[in-house]
């Protein structure tokens, strides 16, 4: 099934490890334009998966940011900690039809890729500490999806990675599993992220794949850098969004997007978004992986 023949399911998804910067603003607005241009609906996830990673009252932070851009979202908000039920679910569904196994190897003796290729796949009665648990991909196993932005997509999975990680040695559910569930779980028919995700995708396609749940279309939008070319982050200082200056953040977002600009009359927040909806074109939408944020004048 293509997740395009049903009505528009578009959702943002945040991890609460900081507050909410212009990189991310940029990947809240696409979708969101995206969506409502659409007339699709508008979710808001967040990707609390990782307490160790997280910041206290990031999650609130950012949600508070989003409604002062006027980017208010449909229905209620999906907080991955709540979602353990679900995940161990979908881990005894892979399990029961032998997809995955558990892997005690230290980071030291993985290969290049991050899969195991030791005989943790044979031997299971050894493991008796902490391990993570892996699936297998087969090595015949491709990934072909078209980007909805970024060029067509074709992954020989399995010569690439053997297995990879569903459930962590610290006993976290990883990223990889957590949004395909989701995704799914939300109904999301449209996933507009960053494109430092693209990477990330051929594993999440094999997921839907085998716990028999539909592909979302995907589109992958240029993520923000620093001038040293790093990507918009926590990590890389990038500054806090001040939420008292919305109309020019949206702005600066728009231009990094390619969008028509706004006339100057469009004076609130609200007008400038039915504005940047009403004309929201993907096709203006730089098809690359990365943009400056000093291209528009923004230096971090
Ligand atoms: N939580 C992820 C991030 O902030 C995004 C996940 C996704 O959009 O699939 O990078």
């Amino acid at each position: 099934m293509s997740g395009s023949d049903l009505a528009y399911r578009g959702r943002f998804a945040p991890s609460p490890t900081g507050p909410l910067h212009l990189g991310s603003l940029v990947a809240a607005l696409a979708s969101y334009l995206d969506a409502r241009h659409c007339s699709g609906s508008w979710l808001v996830r967040m990707d609390d998966l990782d307490p160790p990673r997280e910041e206290p009252g990031a999650a609130d932070n950012i949600l508070h940011s989003l409604q002062c851009h006027g980017l208010h979202w449909d229905e209620h908000i999906l907080y991955q900690r709540t979602r353990t039920a679900a995940y161990n679910a979908a881990l005894a569904n892979l399990a029961d039809r032998n997809h995955l196994f558990h892997c005690d190897c230290t980071r030291a003796i993985l290969s290049i890729s991050g899969a195991c290729d030791s005989d943790c796949k044979t031997s299971q009665t050894k493991i008796s500490g902490p391990a993570a648990t892996r699936i297998r991909v087969p090595f015949e196993q491709e990934i072909v999806f078209k980007d909805r932005l970024q060029r067509q997509e074709h992954t020989l999975l399995g010569q690439s990675l053997e297995n990879f990680v569903v459930k962590r040695k610290d006993n976290l559910f990883a990223y990889q599993l957590a949004v395909v569930v989701d995704d799914a779980e939300q109904g999301i028919t449209h996933v507009v992220r960053g494109s430092d995700l693209l990477a990330s995708t051929p594993r999440q396609i094999f997921l839907q794949q085998c716990l028999l749940y539909p592909t979302p279309r995907y589109c992958h939008v240029p993520v923000i850098t620093t001038s040293q070319g790093q990507k918009f982050s926590k990590q890389n200082h990038a500054p806090a969004l001040d939420n008292s200056m919305p109309r020019s953040n949206l702005l600066s977002a728009l231009r990094l997007l390619h969008q028509r600009e706004p006339p100057a009359m469009l004076s609130s927040v609200g007008q400038l978004l039915a504005f940047a909806v009403e004309h929201w074109s993907l096709e203006q939408v730089p098809a690359i992986s990365s943009i400056p944020a000093a291209k528009i004048g923004v230096s971090a």
